[in-house]
């Protein structure tokens, strides 16, 4: 029987899952991706984390655990940092450690050390210390290297198509996401720019499927991962500060773009609950919506574990009825 791999359905899983997948695959493991986030993932995260972690990192919890007894070892890779002089969030750096302390159940862990802060070797270095679990040969290595690198670079074009990470794993080349059946296309429907981590926002239990029911409203969505990325760079500098968080220079660079006049018609921003970069880039962002002279609507959601359905619909629908009537002046 094959080896198999257990990646839990959460946090980098929406960044980095299609590399991932073939480059165990290519070494003859299969990968067992835990299931969708559910009110027990979560309850299960919860038990063994601490308060003050964030949402997403409760939820990671729940699904190694779910992965209990389901695969031989899950990876948890340990990203300090993927460009050069730039970090990703401390919780993602310090996460096999919380996994190995907090799920005592999980034997084994693969918790390569991604760190590109000064030269990208590191990884390599990492990635074939990785291979190496698996096999002698350093030419398969290598090929499942150039594999995963493949597999990246298409990912990213799809998404920069403007499919959604979940479309573009499930190689559906269709965008499922503002599809309206039975709309009148002569009516132009609003553009919301969604700012937020994919992890949250495509993640329907921690999501709440916000991008469908705006899609449901009549709305078509844009995120981050469909801009280019030197757009979202371009704005981001606009910070007159570097921003040395990648995930959250992105995310606030993508939040200005949408707040340009004339990008989309709303911006909306889904905000992780005692998320640290989440907190400055709220704070830039109404900033900068104060500042503008022609607005584009904006708002922040946050969202944490006691989050209620019902209110999430109330203040998307007050939202959609704004940014209509911001649409008519
Ligand atoms: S960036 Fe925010 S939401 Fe993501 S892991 Fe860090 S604290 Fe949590």
């Amino acid at each position: 029987m094959k080896e198999t791999i257990g990646i839990p359905r959460a946090l980098l899983y929406y960044y980095f899952y299609p590399a991932w997948r073939a480059f165990f695959e290519s070494l003859g493991r299969t990968c067992r991706v835990s299931g969708k986030t559910t009110k027990s993932v979560i309850d299960s995260g919860i038990k063994v984390t601490v308060d003050e972690a964030c949402l997403p990192v409760k939820a990671y919890h729940g699904h190694v655990m779910a992965l209990s007894g389901e695969c031989d070892n899950v990876f948890v890779p340990r990203l300090v940092s993927v460009e050069r002089k730039a970090y990703i969030c401390p919780k993602l750096m310090g996460l096999p450690d919380m996994v190995r302390h907090n799920c005592r159940d999980i034997r084994g862990i693969i918790d390569p050390c991604i760190d590109m802060s000064s030269n990208s070797w590191a990884y390599i270095k990492e990635l074939y210390a990785t291979g190496r679990l698996f096999t002698r040969n350093p030419l398969k290595i290598f090929a499942a290297q150039h594999k995963a690198k493949q597999a990246h670079y298409e990912f990213v074009r799809l998404l920069q198509a403007g499919l959604t990470p979940i479309d573009a794993m499930e190689n559906d080349f269709r965008p499922s996401h503002n599809l309206v059946s039975g709309q009148d296309k002569s009516v132009r429907r609003p553009i919301i720019g969604v700012v937020g981590h994919p992890y949250i926002i495509y993640d329907s239990f921690l999501g709440m499927n916000i991008l469908d029911k705006l899609n449901v409203m009549g709305a078509k969505t844009v995120t981050m991962e469909m801009l280019q990325p030197t757009t979202v760079q371009r704005e981001a500098e606009k910070c007159g500060k570097k921003v040395f968080w990648t995930i959250g220079r992105r995310l606030l660079g993508a939040g200005y773009y949408f707040l340009r006049p004339g990008t989309v018609d709303g911006c909306l921003q889904v905000s992780a609950f005692a998320c640290g970069p989440d907190s400055f880039i709220s704070e830039f962002l109404q900033q900068e919506s104060a500042r503008s002279k022609r607005r584009v609507p904006f708002m922040t959601i946050v969202v944490d574990e006691h989050t209620g359905e019902a209110g999430i619909q109330t203040r998307l629908e007050a939202f959609m009825d704004i940014v209509e009537r911001s649409m008519a002046r």
